[in-house]
């Protein structure tokens, strides 16, 4: 067979420990033999980002505003651990936390749906999205503890010096403030992620605040989308047949316990952090789930939602054997193969990463699986594969 060409780079983010295992065999077994694979490479692995002082991490990020699709695999995150076990001259940032201030993306995660591996909500048939609002609010407020009587106030100065000022409350005792802020243009930036990635995986869009108690800062929010949504993507979501919903936030909770599945939620700041842990851990595994940086600009970078699998790495180092599950990270490569195949018109491209993930799927629908699946699966007497294997068993397939 001729392998599949491509016309132009992908930008190929390597990373750290089980992952970067996973990474090496993926590209030996899965795509190697059918693909001419054309990456530009980054060497993301902590060794690597310490040795240049993290400048590889910066350029990867930028050959993704370049080549516009990049594949990344997991890595640390260093802590004060890390900073030995790595005798690190710094303790570098979270390369995600770097790339997304670059791109100044949204990131999108996402269930791989299985038979055979069932949320634990029984009507949800289709995976959920969460979209998170990756800045401000709680997360960059400042926050006081009062100590007894005395007035708070919020005090806006403008450049020309003048002042508005609004109560936030007369203490007559103790208590506790906050104050938290975000901008116009990251929710712009937000919402232009969200309804494009809406477009592009032809699903609709549920977006919802508190705006009736928060009647300016949660309003903003939800008049920023609707902005956005009436002068440049109306026409284009009743062209694809898609929906732009919006609700209260508490009145979308109920609405996703009681749906299908089967679009995008877009969170808030603080409602995504909490949101996306319970729609993940209810359907399956953290090895199941998929992760997409959008750009408002159209970049896009893949990559699996889960860490590095430190536990199993050392595992596979004092020679055990490892049943990590590669799946995320084989999905995160066929989601930027079909994007990459997509924007440059290879439809031989688009076509192996449909195969390869449908490859996959029936692996574990046939039965033949991860350990961490087989402890959750419905299908009887599974078959338990190592690393290696399950990746085998699906070359075989494919
Ligand atoms: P983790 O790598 O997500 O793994 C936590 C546990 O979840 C594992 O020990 C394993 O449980 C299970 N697990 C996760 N992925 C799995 C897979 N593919 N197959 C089977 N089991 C899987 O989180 P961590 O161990 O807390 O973090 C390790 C490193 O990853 C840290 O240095 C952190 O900074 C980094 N990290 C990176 C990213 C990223 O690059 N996007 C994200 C998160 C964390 P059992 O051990 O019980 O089998
Ligand atoms: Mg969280």
């Amino acid at each position: 067979m001729e392998k599949i060409k491509m016309t132009t780079p992908l930008v190929e983010m390597d990373g750290d420990e089980m992952t970067r295992i996973l990474w090496k065999m993926i590209k030996e077994e899965l795509l190697e033999p059918y693909i001419d694979l054309n990456t530009e490479y980054y060497d993301l692995g902590l060794e690597h980002r310490n040795e240049t002082n993290d400048q590889v991490t910066v350029d990867s990020a930028l050959a993704t505003k370049k080549y516009k699709v990049a594949v990344k695999c997991a890595t640390i995150t260093p802590n004060a651990a890390r900073m030995d076990e790595y005798n690190l001259k710094e303790m570098w940032k979270s390369p995600n936390g770097t790339i997304r201030a670059i791109l100044d993306g949204t990131v999108f995660r996402a269930p791989i749906v299985v038979k055979g591996i069932e949320p634990c909500v029984k009507n949800w048939k289709k995976p959920i999205t969460i979209a998170r609002h990756a800045y401000g609010d709680v997360y960059k407020g400042s926050e006081m503890k009062i100590p007894g009587a005395g007035k708070v106030e919020l005090v806006y100065t403008a450049e020309d010096g003048t002042q508005t000022k609004e109560l936030v409350h007369e203490f007559d005792g103790p208590g506790i403030v906050q104050g938290m802020h975000n901008l116009n243009k990251s929710i712009e930036s937000f919402a232009r992620s969200c309804f494009s990635y809406a477009l592009d995986t032809k699903q609709d869009l549920w977006f919802a605040t508190k705006d009736t108690i928060s009647k300016k800062y949660d309003h903003t929010f939800k008049d920023i989308f609707q902005e956005i949504y009436d002068a440049e993507f109306d026409e284009k979501f009743k062209a694809a047949g898609i929906e732009y919903f919006y609700t209260l936030i508490d009145d979308a909770v109920a609405r996703v316990m009681k749906s299908a599945g089967g679009y995008i939620w877009a969170c808030k700041n603080y409602d995504g952090d909490v949101m996306s842990d319970m729609v993940s851990s209810a359907f399956g595994s953290l090895a199941m789930m998929t992760s997409v940086l959008v750009s408002p600009e159209g970049y896009y970078e893949y990559e699996a939602a889960h860490g590095t699998v430190q536990r199993h790495y050392y595992k596979h180092l004092k020679g055990e054997e490892t049943s990590t599950n590669s799946v995320a990270t084989i999905f995160a490569w066929t989601g930027a193969l079909r994007k990459r195949g997509e924007l440059d018109g290879n439809k031989e491209l688009m076509e192996f990463a449909d195969r390869l993930e449908k490859a996959t799927i029936d692996t574990i629908e046939s039965g033949e699986m991860t350990k961490d699946l087989a402890l959750i699966t419905t299908i009887e007497n599974p078959t338990v594969l190592n690393t290696e294997g399950f990746i085998k068993a699906i070359a075989k397939r494919l």
